[in-house]
């Protein structure tokens, strides 16, 4: 269930499964949207659809059996999913790769004008927004406010003030958070990021958004911000479906699995990537972790079916994340270690690109 990364690797070995003689069926939404080139869509520096995976033709290539849609509740006790379309398709093991959700405790993405981070689809739909506002003639540049400090929050403003500079020759984005320092950065490097964000004019706000209305959001405090559009990176969690499925989850609604990948509380269910936890080995959400896990889940899969017995994955504990600042530079991050320039952009593209030419090769 879910072609996330770890189950879009696993097509790549399809035929393995298949000589362990499992047969695998793949429920999930047509199109993948890759977060790694997500920022560079939103800024425009690479093409709307450049970081879209055709699922359905990569599963037929793999020649893995593949239903459109998603499953809309987990009935584990009958070893069962049910879709979105109410067809109930029955299952031996259940393996999700379903991602995540953004936080949004107040529904603030029920509102017009507000884009959650997650779905991806949704930042390249702001570009799109953007770009007809400004070929319309929007004379001014559009007031964007941004909500979440963490590290996607600030990507996402980064690249924001980037795509209206280019659209509009200036820019008025805010981001509001209750980290505006950027508290995730050594202080270092956090000089240095915070200079070149105030140099490009982008406004730093401590805060919380608690609702929207046209032409302004307000903030916790009584606070009325000029607001043409609100992006929530307000932290992942973990999928809605997970709610009612029974399963042991974490405070984030994430699924505890066994370093075997398996759910605490059901052995025929497996998870892996955002929707997923390791009891002892928590680890925030990121597509890495889904990308590392996918030979193992192979592996968990294969001994279930009767192979030597699999390895445990232990995710690591320091990994490399590098996000796009949307002029051309990165912020390259590694345990406490920031780097920040032209080389570090030039890494996420070929990290990023190495992903996804490895995926176009089975959608041919
Ligand atoms: C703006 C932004 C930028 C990011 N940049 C990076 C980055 O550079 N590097 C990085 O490592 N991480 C990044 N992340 C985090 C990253 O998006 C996630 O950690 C990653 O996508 C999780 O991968 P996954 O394989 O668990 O699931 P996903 O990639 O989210 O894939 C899950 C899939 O399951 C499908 N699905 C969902 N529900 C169902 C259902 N009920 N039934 C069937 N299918 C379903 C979805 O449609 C989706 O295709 C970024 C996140 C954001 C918001």
């Amino acid at each position: 269930m879910g072609a996330g990364h770890a189950h879009l690797l696993l097509m790549t070995r399809a035929d393995e499964l298949r000589r362990a003689g499992i047969e695998a069926r793949l429920l999930a939404p047509p199109g993948f949207d890759y977060s790694g080139l997500a920022t560079g869509v939103l800024s425009g520096a690479v093409s709307p659809l450049a970081n879209r995976l055709d699922v359905a033709r990569i599963a037929g290539s793999a020649g893995v059996a593949f239903r459109a849609g998603e499953a809309a509740r987990i009935l584990a006790p009958d070893r069962c999913v049910e879709t979105g379309e109410g067809e109930i398709l029955d299952y031996d093991i259940l393996s999700l790769n379903i991602g995540s959700r953004i936080r949004d405790p107040l529904s603030l993405a029920q509102a017009a004008d507000v884009y959650p981070a997650k779905p991806l689809s949704s930042l390249a739909r702001l570009r799109v927004r953007l770009e007809t506002l400004c070929a319309e003639g929007w004379a001014r540049a559009p007031a964007l406010v941004v909500a979440g400090t963490g590290p996607g929050g600030f990507e996402i403003a980064a690249v924001l003030e980037a795509l209206s500079r280019r659209l509009w020759g200036r820019s008025n984005v805010t981001l509001v958070g209750p980290d505006p320092e950027a508290g995730f950065v050594s202080a270092r490097a956090r000089d240095r990021l915070l200079a070149g964000l105030d140099r490009r004019g982008l406004v730093r706000r401590r805060g919380r958004v608690c609702a929207t209305s046209p032409g302004s959001c307000r903030l916790e405090a009584g606070e009325e911000l000029a607001c043409d559009a609100l992006v929530l990176a307000t932290g992942l969690v973990g999928p809605e479906l997970l709610l009612s499925s029974g399963l042991p989850l974490d405070p984030d609604g994430r699924m505890i699995v066994s370093t075997g990948l398996v759910s605490m509380g059901d052995e025929q269910i497996f998870g892996v990537g955002d929707c997923a936890v390791i009891e002892g080995h928590e680890r925030p959400p990121l597509g890495v972790f889904g990308v590392r896990a996918a030979p193992f889940l192979l592996a968990a899969l294969q001994a279930r079916a009767g192979g030597p017995p699999a390895r445990p994955y232990l995710p690591q504990s320091r990994y490399l994340s590098i996000l796009d600042l949307g002029d051309g530079s990165g912020l390259a991050l590694y345990g406490s270690h920031a780097r920040r320039g032209r080389a570090a952009l030039w890494l996420k593209r070929r990290l990023d690109e190495g992903f996804l030419n490895r995926m176009r090769r089975l959608e041919s």
